[in-house]
């Protein structure tokens, strides 16, 4: 055991690097980063320019000696240098930069995972000065995180709604009795916002501000109150700045589509359970996790479709941290579940 985790001071991380965002959690401190999976690179790879939040803002806005970089694609390392320095950033920031301390860490992955990817993540991890490195899927970790008692012989449903992808997961004992990934998540909601603008009020706009408007106004199922926002972005002919008002009516046709297919796919998922824990599932219901699941009205609308329990985590970014943090503190729970 090292010094730092013999004077408990919480060495120890347990990290979800996610296509979007990364977020770490620490026994005893809590989640203590959560920010966006983005490295800004100068062009020739010589300097990194900012990582995380500060690159984030950079996305869509690099000047022409730099370039902002989303190291993960679908859950998976894409670039392993950006990858790397990411991870190290992240490390020593979540310790205040006390360089010196080597951190058993625990990191969450995707089940459809290739051991080529596994050893690719553990290996960054190393690098990054970890003097340990356990994985553990995703999808256990968020369902511990979210409260769940997932070691029962009892059927339990989550479904994390990420950037890249949307991980539907049915555990029970402890190990994924079904898990399935499609590849429309987060992002793919800002693509069909930025193609609505498009092409229904000419506009251009990014993908930062195609965030903003799912978020601030996107919605899977009618509001109860109204909202009208002013978008700003270049208009597609004329070829200059100009604002646009958009409702949240139009932001929702122009997601309804992709919010099908999420709703789709649980309820393919749910005809594909044994039937003993469809039973469960039917009296527990389905968590929703990740970003995504804060789209508002995303759990009315599959519970709409579902006829089952739908509930928001209370974290929907923190989960597969918190869960895997539980993990750290749980030395049988770790050998059981991460390897
Ligand atoms: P990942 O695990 O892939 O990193 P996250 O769980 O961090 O993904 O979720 C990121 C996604 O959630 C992004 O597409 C982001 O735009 C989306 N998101 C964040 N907040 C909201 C919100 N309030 N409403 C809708 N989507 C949101
Ligand atoms: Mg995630």
């Amino acid at each position: 055991m090292n010094v730092a985790r013999a004077l408990g001071l919480g060495a120890d991380l347990a990290i979800d690097l996610g296509t979007a965002n990364t977020c770490v959690f620490a026994p005893g401190r809590g989640i203590v980063l959560t920010e966006p999976s983005v490295v800004a690179f100068s062009t020739t790879r010589e300097r990194v320019a900012a990582i995380g939040t500060e690159a984030k803002e950079m996305l869509g806005r690099t000047p022409g000696s730099v370039v902002a970089i989303k190291p993960l694609r679908d859950g998976v390392i894409a670039d392993f240098e950006a990858a790397e320095k990411m991870l190290a950033y992240f490390v020593r920031k979540a310790h205040r930069r006390s360089a010196w301390v080597r951190p058993r860490v625990i990191i969450g992955v995707p089940a459809d995972i290739t051991p080529v990817e596994r050893r690719a993540v553990k290996e960054s991890a190393l690098r990054a000065k970890a003097s340990e490195v356990f994985l553990v899927d995703e999808a256990l970790a968020a369902a511990i995180g979210t409260g769940m008692q997932i070691t029962e012989p009892t059927g339990n449903m989550v479904v994390d709604v990420g950037g890249g992808t949307t991980d539907i997961a049915v555990i029970s004992l402890g190990g994924l009795v079904y898990s399935r990934s499609v590849r429309v998540a987060g992002n793919e909601m800002d693509e069909a916002i930025i193609s609505f603008m498009r092409r229904h009020h000419g506009l251009l706009i990014g993908e930062r501000t195609a965030e903003h408007i799912k978020i601030t106004l996107g919605s899977a199922a009618p509001l109860d109150d109204p909202i009208t926002i002013e978008v700003k972005g270049r208009h597609v002919t004329e070829g200059i700045p100009c604002t646009v008002e958009v409702n949240d009516g139009e932001i929702r046709d122009a997601l309804s589509e992709t919010v099908n297919v999420i709703v789709r796919a649980v309820r393919d998922a749910l005809e594909r359970v044994p039937p003993e824990l469809s039973a469960d599932i039917c009296d527990r219901g389905i968590v929703l996790t990740g970003g995504g699941a804060m789209l508002k009205h995303f759990d009315r609308r599959l519970r709409d479709d579902t006829h089952l329990p739908v509930t928001v985590a209370e974290e929907p970014l923190a989960s597969v941290a918190l869960g895997a943090g539980v993990l750290l503190e749980d030395p049988k729970l770790l050998q059981r579940l991460a390897a």
